[in-house]
C-alpha cells in the first residue's frame, strides 16, 4: 500500500488568528483513522509556525509541520532569514527551491543544494521543487534541476530528500498537467533517484482532479497551495486520497 504525502503549501497568506482557524477547521473534521497511511505536513508561514504546531500537537490527528524556506548557514548576520536550527522548534519538513523563491528571490540551483545539505544536517526533511517554466519544455530542464540538487550529496542525505514536480506553467493558473504526463515525469525523474525516494506532483491540485493523480503509479502524492487554505476543498482532498489508498 503506498504512503501518501499531501504537503498544504500556504504561501505568503493567514495571519494568526486565520491560521488558527484553518487549522482547527480541518482537523476537527477529521478522525485518526481517516489520516492513517497519509502524510499531512502543513506549510504554514513562519509567523504562524507555532500556533499551528500547538494545535497540531494537541490533536489525535496526525499532521506534520513543514516551513516554506529556510538559509543554509545556522545562525549569523543574515538580517531577515530563518535558520533551519529555528524550524527544528516546530517542524519536520521545509520545502526548498519552490518555483517563487527560484522566480522572485533568484534562488539558484547551488544556492538549493547547499539547504538540503543544511536542512538534513540539522534534521529536516526537505521537500524539493523542481519544474519547468514552459508548457512543452523538455524533460532535461527538470533532470538537470534534480541532479544539481543532489550534487556532492552523499546517499545518507539523498535518502532523506523528497521532490515535488511542479510544472511552473501549472502553478496556481488552473491549468494542471495531465496526471498521465505528471507520472511521465516522475518515472524519469525516479530512474536518476534511490530507490524509494518520494516524488509528489504540485500545480492547480484540487478536489476535482486529485484522484487521478494519486491513481497514477509514480506519484507519491501532492504539493498543494490554492486548495489548501479552504479547509472544506482541503478535506475533500484528504478524504478522496483517503478512498483511493485504502
Ligand atoms: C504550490 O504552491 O506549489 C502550488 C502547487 O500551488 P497551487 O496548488 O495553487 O497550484
Amino acid at each position: 500500500m503506498k504512503e501518501v504525502y499531501l504537503v498544504a503549501n500556504w504561501k505568503m497568506n493567514c495571519n494568526l488568528s486565520e491560521a488558527s482557524l484553518l487549522t482547527e477547521e480541518i482537523l476537527k473534521n477529521l478522525t485518526p483513522e481517516e489520516t492513517k497511511n497519509l502524510k499531512i505536513i502543513f506549510c504554514p508561514p513562519f509567523t504562524a509556525l507555532e500556533r499551528v504546531w500547538d494545535i497540531i500537537k494537541r490533536s489525535k490527528v496526525k499532521v506534520a509541520m513543514g516551513a516554506q524556506n529556510c538559509h543554509f548557514m545556522p545562525c549569523g548576520a543574515f538580517t531577515g532569514e530563518i535558520s533551519p536550527k529555528m524550524l527544528l522548534d516546530f517542524c519536520q519538513y521545509v520545502i526548498l527551491g519552490h518555483s517563487e523563491r527560484r522566480q522572485y528571490f533568484g534562488e539558484t540551483d547551488r544556492i538549493i543544494n547547499k539547504k538540503i545539505r543544511a536542512a538534513i544536517d540539522t534534521g529536516l526533511r526537505p521537500i524539493v521543487c523542481v519544474g519547468e517554466a514552459k508548457k512543452g519544455e523538455k524533460s532535461q530542464v527538470i533532470l538537470s534541476q534534480v541532479k544539481n540538487a543532489l550534487e556532492g550529496l552523499e546517499e545518507k542525505y539523498q535518502k532523506q530528500v523528497i521532490f515535488a514536480y511542479e510544472p511552473v506553467w501549472a502553478i496556481g493558473t488552473g491549468d494542471e498537467a495531465e496526471p498521465s504526463y505528471a507520472n511521465k515525469i516522475i518515472k524519469e525523474i525516479k530512474e536518476i533517484l534511490l530507490e524509494k525516494t518520494p516524488v509528489l506532483y504540485g500545480g492547480s491540485v484540487t478536489s476535482s482532479n486529485i484522484s487521478s493523480f494519486i491513481a497514477q503509479e509514480m506519484i507519491d502524492g501532492a504539493l498543494i497551495g490554492g486548495a489548501s487554505l479552504k479547509a472544506q476543498e482541503f478535506l475533500k482532498i484528504i478524504k478522496k486520497v483517503k478512498k483511493n489508498v485504502g
